[in-house]
């Protein structure tokens, strides 16, 4: 895949809330984030030095942010003809293309004998055309200037391997077994090989799960009986999985990434959450839907596992990525010894005092809201004396579970909760809807968090001009400083989860800034692609995405005001599962303002007036929210 290809789709692949699955499973959320972004493609450097040569490179007078921290924003793009899409020559399975290029728009651009049809006003344009198996050429022209685009289109083919694939290896990251039971190996290696695996002193020899043409990926599995001296009452580790391939005529050794651990016979595998964010799945086959978002320190029993998940005794798959098998001696028990209610302005919270940070599971009903605390046992009683939110908290004991049952007094107040942990104490916190006040700052006393995706190396999607005009971080980075700037002038607290266009976090690095913010509200600002082989000149307009239940009438307040302010296509407000969205602390959305890819809307996207309108209409949005 060309690199172009990779970084246009890069915007969408960063996004996804599923974790990384180290195999590549078909589906469309598990792309690791250290991949993606190692592969994206590395900022263009002549990006901001397209001013510097005006007779060369005649640019549009356009607009320039200029902003304290990340110097100026430059929004140009040459009025020259030139395509930028493919900007070399490319080989692609896919059957159609659209083929993008920038141009002087004072003069007519040809594709063969046609004029092109440009909507714009500053020159740029596309061309959808179908491939035909092998090369195609094809050839543009404005006034003396010509230029043939070649793309060949191959077969589409599943490449041949001729080793392990490495990140298919079990363990990929902790792998579990028990004394005297069985322990699973584990590979992808070319269809025909001979695999074995070797542990324990002993070695076994994989086989082949399903028939292949030779050398193409195939699963080979197999598992081991331990039988090595473990302590009884711990969980021990016991190193790496050796695994030996002979295809071809060549013997190639590799060893698993991950440890295997071995839980002696009195002891349990249990898992400690490790990443920020834990998701559980209640089907690893579906990674759109969360039983459960935990947090770093949740500790469960593990039932079973495979190389991608671990199931966790309350039920669930969590990703074995995000969890570290507990070594030593392991006890997985909580107990509630008192409840200790707390509030604020803006909130109120519940801390549950406790032995362990256990796992949990909430879930919101029709006025009522519950808590249940894994591995518990203990119910003390929650004073409700000053709760703004609650008249009943009512504990259960289940199955070795505690649920609390809130029953809501008004429906509507509750703005966003949160589930944490302070120690081996469990803290739940409610927060109360904030609301516009009266006189020329109504939003006084809210707290907004903004997030311009991507940034530095990862620049999202490219636009029209390509590596030639702004890209998706710049254009993101412009839109959110102009919208900081008219929300602070509203009264606003704002933060940015970054100010500058060489600055990036990751995914959960934006939700953990937002989860420690105290923010009423966080937005994420993007800009949509859409992949090559789609008639981009027919796509346009507005989307925005949530993911929580109590995120829904804020998209659609935001989608609403964008598209009235904007005069922007009104796509949709869809629920979905983009990561930054997922945490319910208070409402999460992301919009995805306008198409880079189409012409038409890549020249309003960065033109300064629309950018103004665009900020302004997300302000009346967010006031709107508040009302
Ligand atoms: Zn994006």
């Amino acid at each position: 895949m060309n690199k172009l290809a990779i970084s246009l789709f890069l915007c969408a692949a960063l996004l996804f809330a599923g974790a990384c699955s180290p195999r590549s499973l078909p589906r469309q959320d598990p792309v690791p984030e250290s991949l993606t972004a190692a592969e994206s493609t590395p900022r263009p450097e002549t990006m901001n030095a397209g001013g510097s040569s005006p007779e060369a490179t005649p640019m549009a007078q356009q607009a320039v942010v200029a902003v304290a921290e990340s110097g100026a924003l430059d929004m140009s793009f040459p009025q020259t003809f030139a395509i930028t899409r493919p900007d070399e020559k490319i080989s692609t399975t896919l059957t159609s293309y659209f083929i993008t290029g920038t141009s002087d728009p004072s003069q007519p651009v040809y594709f063969g004998e046609e004029e092109v049809t440009r909507l714009g006003s500053k020159g740029l344009f596309g061309v959808h055309v179908d491939l035909a198996m092998g090369d195609n050429t094809f050839t543009f022209s404005q006034g003396d200037d010509k230029t043939t685009v070649t793309i060949t289109r191959k077969p589409q083919t599943t490449a041949k391997i001729t080793g392990l694939v490495q990140e298919s290896i079990y363990p990929a990251f902790n792998g579990s077994a028990r004394a005297g039971g069985t322990l699973l190996a584990e590979c992808t290696a070319p269809s025909g090989a001979k695999v074995t695996a070797t542990f324990e002193k002993q070695t076994v020899e994989l086989k082949q799960v399903a028939q292949a043409n030779a050398g193409l990926p195939a699963t080979f599995r197999g598992g081991f009986t331990l039988a090595g001296e473990y302590a009884d009452d711990e969980t021990a580790n016991a190193g790496k999985i050796e695994y030996t391939m002979t295809y071809g005529g060549t013997t190639k050794t590799y060893e698993s990434t991950g440890d295997v651990f071995v839980a002696g016979a009195n002891s349990r595998l249990a898992v400690q959450v490790s990443n920020y964010l834990g998701l559980v799945y209640p089907d690893p086959a579906v990674p759109s839907s969360f039983r459960e978002k935990l947090k770093k320190g949740g500790v469960d029993y593990i039932e079973s596992q495979t190389n991608d998940h671990y199931k966790l005794s309350s039920g669930g798959y969590l990703p074995t990525e995000a969890g570290r098998i507990i070594e030593g001696k392991v006890a997985v028990k909580n107990t509630l010894s008192s409840v200790e209610s707390a509030s604020g302005a803006k909130f109120e919270s519940y801390t549950f005092k406790g032995t362990i940070t256990p796992v949990f599971f909430t879930k919101m009903g029709e006025g009522t809201f519950s808590l249940t605390l894994f591995n518990s046992d203990g119910m003390p009683a929650v004073d409700l004396s000053s709760s703004r939110l609650f008249s009943t908290a009512e504990p259960t004991v289940s199955g070795g579970a505690v649920t609390y049952e809130f029953t809501q007094k008004v429906q509507g107040n509750l703005w966003g909760y949160n589930v944490s942990y302070t120690g081996t104490d469990t803290v739940l916190r409610f927060a109360y809807k904030p609301h516009v006040s009266e006189g020329d700052k109504p939003l006084t006393g809210i707290t907004i968090v903004l997030d311009p995706g991507h940034g530095d190396q990862d620049n999202g999607a490219l636009g029209v001009p390509g590596k030639t005009g702004p890209d998706e971080n710049a254009v993101n980075m412009a839109h959110a400083l102009l919208t900081r700037d008219l929300l602070e002038k509203q009264g606003a607290k704002v933060l940015l989860t970054r100010s500058r266009k060489d600055e990036f976090l990751t995914l959960d690095q934006r939700v953990e800034f937002f989860e420690k913010s105290g923010a009423d509200l966080f937005v994420s600002i993007h800009h949509n692609s859409l992949a090559e082989s789609t008639d981009a000149n027919t796509v346009s307009g507005t989307e925005v995405y949530y993911h929580s239940g109590l995120s829904r009438s804020t998209a659609n307040k935001l989608l609403e005001n964008l598209t009235a302010g904007t005069g922007r296509n009104k796509r949709k407000v869809a629920q979905s599962y983009y990561r930054v969205t997922i945490l319910p602390y208070a409402p999460a959305v992301l919009c995805e303002l306008g198409y880079l890819c189409n012409p038409l809307e890549y020249e309003n996207l960065t033109s300064a007036a629309q950018q103004e309108k665009t900020a302004q209409a997300l302000v009346s949005g967010i006031k709107a929210v508040f009302s």
